[in-house]
């Protein structure tokens, strides 16, 4: 089969895959097929630039950065819709458009007999996505309704959503079909984002929505690619097909048969009753979506009706949202906690009575810091209302002054770290004249024991070093005896302490086996792991990750220049600033995304070079810690190897490896694996039943090989 022939099916095979995997629940591969399949196609891909193609489905992993948003027209305006929170203005809507059109002499009916769709409303980001001849063109964001940004790039990442339509029985696919929708965060994911956030030392986001909007708006797409994206689709834009759809159920239903993301909670209803029912049992489920809800859409299903009643200045007459009210109780401040993160960063945490809110319990909930507790001048015993920021996180958003307890104590912040009595840093600076500024309270000790146990539960944690029989428990417990357990490198020094760790309640033989050898195995996750584990400021997974595929190991992160840590920073500066700081003349050639920026890179920069970041690394590579980057050789950079810097060609069937693994394996180790023989490739390496690419290769004398040959050579 010709590359390009090979290219195209598995394109169409992935498609259907992701197609088979998200939109039917029904998969059709597993992930890890997938996953070698994926590679497969973006080596014949990397290896054939001009069968490029932007709706290819490796771009799901994350294209090139953009340089900036272009802004677009929106082919056809995208109006916001009205919001309402009260009852009696959706009986009065309804009322209202039921007049107009039987004064206009048409009934309002559709076929099925109803004349309005129901449908949650998502709280997301509103995006209007373009497909010209089935294929994906352009993903923009509402902006002011007229003009949008191009956010493309991050759009198609969504792997959800096809690039590329799914051609469906009895449905003619219109030449430009624009179907609008939400792009979401689902509620799990939303809480892996913010707990990242936190190791970097960032803001976490206050909601899903904000996290949405933030990652949409990333220049580069591999940001979005990491955060999994959702889309649902519930409008629509420019379609050229005039008979596409008389209704928007219609239209809603082809759609989905197209392969487009849809809600399944949509209903139909013929009169107020019906919504006001429907509102109702959205209200109740809600909370058990993988997304935000904040109300619900109510709108006229036949489109022609929604033409003749036309739009106001701003939004649209035949649609409306209900938005439940952001559900409030009061309850009664208990007491407030001062929390020492792992960054150090104290944290007020208010202890509540219990109650009730959005489906939940609630008995805790932040106070954010110590400027909004001066802001809303809080007391032990104050009556508080609360209410689900998003309908997520808890938080306290005033106080109820009337209902104050005689001689009920302010919340003051403390003066020094609870926990070990350092000092404090306070930011912004300003704050030390308005307390009521205050964002930040540090503890500025390093070795603070709060800190240092919050460290070492993440350190620990299964997406970092993953040593799952060493939990926060068995940490506190270790720490609560004589066994020293205050650095990362203590736990790799545990063993030493077996009999100790016999004489700790609920520790047996069997407990303490399996706790060692998870930590003896916890050595081998490399660099970009253990980076990402120690919870150094500004370096998160994300950044961990980048930084380990371009330096093969810490001695080569080390000899780092600044400069280094953040090429894509200092090619977006002007020349004579990257003059001024760094002395170079030029541009970086080799660019990658760190996520590392000026302030942030320089910081890092300090530890690493700091003296007790050089003690604990030392001290890692003492214990036996892997401290080379996995992710560095899977980037395909060079390696001592027979294979090193060869271009390989496979061919045949072979025995022990499907392709797409030897090609993983051998670029691990150096090779560029390319689809081709030509004369500048240095090797083939012959199946059974190998055809014209072996017979090519024997014509222009290049070097083969059987599986044998291969077989001993990866053995050496
Ligand atoms: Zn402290």
């Amino acid at each position: 089969m010709s590359d390009a022939k090979r290219i195209k099916e598995l394109r169409d095979l992935l498609t259907r895959a992701n197609r088979a995997y998200y939109t039917d629940a029904d998969p059709i591969m597993s992930d890890r097929e997938f996953d070698a399949l994926l590679d497969e196609l973006a080596t014949l891909e990397h290896n054939h630039p001009g069968l490029a193609d932007p709706n290819s489905p490796t771009v799901r992993v994350g294209g090139q950065p953009i340089a900036g948003f272009e802004t677009k027209k929106h082919a056809v305006p995208m109006l916001s819709i009205d919001n309402t929170y009260n009852e009696q203005e959706v009986r009065d809507w309804v009322n209202r458009t039921k007049k107009a059109m039987s004064d206009d002499g048409s009934a309002l009916f559709n076929a099925a007999g109803s004349g309005f769709v129901c449908e949650p409303k998502i709280d997301g980001v509103a995006m209007s996505i373009r497909y010209e001849s089935g294929v994906f063109v352009q993903a923009l964001t509402r902006g002011d309704g007229t003009e949008g940004d191009d956010v493309s790039h991050a759009v198609r990442t969504i792997r959800s959503l096809p690039l590329k339509l799914e051609p469906s029985k009895g449905i003619t696919i219109p030449d430009v079909l624009e179907v609008r929708g939400e792009v979401y965060i689902p509620l799990s994911e939303f809480e892996r984002i913010n707990e990242e956030r936190e190791t970097n030392g960032d803001e976490p986001f206050m909601n899903p929505r904000n996290a949405c909007a933030g990652t949409v708006k990333q220049l580069d797409p591999k940001a979005a690619a990491d955060r999994k994206l959702g889309f649902l689709a519930h409008g629509i834009g420019e379609v050229s097909a005039p008979d596409f759809a008389r209704s928007f159920s219609e239209f809603i239903e082809k759609t989905t048969k197209l392969g487009i993301p849809t809600t399944d909670q949509r209903r139909l209803a013929a009169g107020v009753d019906e919504i006001l029912r429907e509102i109702d049992r959205v209200d109740k489920l809600r909370h058990g979506l993988d997304y935000a809800t904040d109300g619900v859409v109510i709108r006229v299903d036949s489109l022609a009706q929604q033409d003749a009643l036309g739009v106001t200045s701003k939004s649209p007459r035949w649609v409306i949202a209900y938005k439940f009210p952001a559900e409030r109780k009061t309850t009664v401040l208990v007491d407030v906690a001062h929390q020492v993160g792992k960054t150090g960063k104290i944290t007020p945490r208010a202890t509540l009575e219990p109650v009730l809110l959005a489906g939940t319990t609630v008995t805790h909930a932040t106070l954010h810091n110590y400027g909004m507790v001066r802001q809303r001048d809080l007391h032990i015993g104050d009556t508080v209302e609360v209410e689900k920021a998003g309908e997520i996180i808890p938080q306290v958003i005033g106080v109820v002054k009337e209902e104050r307890p005689k001689r009920a104590k302010p919340v003051l912040p403390p003066d020094t770290c609870p926990d070990c009595d350092a000092p404090l840093e306070i930011e912004p600076h300003e704050a030390i004249e308005d307390p009521t500024k205050e964002t930040t309270r540090r503890c500025v000790n390093p070795e603070c024991p709060a800190q240092i146990r919050e460290k070492l539960v993440w350190f620990v944690g299964r997406r970092q070093m993953d040593i799952d029989s060493l939990g926060e428990q068995t940490i506190d417990q270790i720490r609560a005896s004589d066994i020293p357990l205050n650095h990362f490198a203590d736990i790799y020094r545990l063993h030493e302490h077996r009999e100790a760790l016999l004489e700790l309640e609920r520790m047996g033989e069997k407990k303490i086996e399996n706790m060692l050898s998870s930590i003896e195995a916890s050595k081998s996750r490399g660099l970009a792991r253990l980076l990402g584990a120690m919870g150094i400021r500004h370096v998160g997974t994300s950044t961990a990750k980048a930084l380990a595929k371009v330096f093969p190991d810490y001695d080569a992160l080390l000899s780092a220049k600044p400069y280094e840590l953040m090429p894509m920073a200092v090619n977006r500066m002007s020349g004579k600033k990257r003059m001024e700081l760094f002395g170079l003349d030029d541009k970086l050639e080799n660019e990658y995304e760190t996520g590392l920026g000026e302030d942030t890179a320089e910081v890092f920069y300090a530890y690493l070079h700091s003296k007790p970041a050089r003690e604990t690394f030392e001290q890692f590579r003492d214990l036996g810690l892997d401290l080379s980057s996995q992710e560095y050789v899977e980037a395909g950079q060079t390696q001592d190897s027979p294979f090193a810097g060869k271009t390989i060609v496979l061919t045949g069937t072979l025995e022990h490896f499907t392709r797409p693994e030897l090609s993983e394996k051998l670029e691990a180790m150096g090779a560029k694996v390319s689809g081709s023989v030509s004369k500048k490739t240095d090797l083939v390496i012959a199946g059974e039943s190998a055809g014209s690419k072996l017979t090519k290769a024997q014509s222009l004398g290049v070097e083969v090989w059987n599986e044998q040959q291969l077989l001993s050579a990866l053995a050496d």
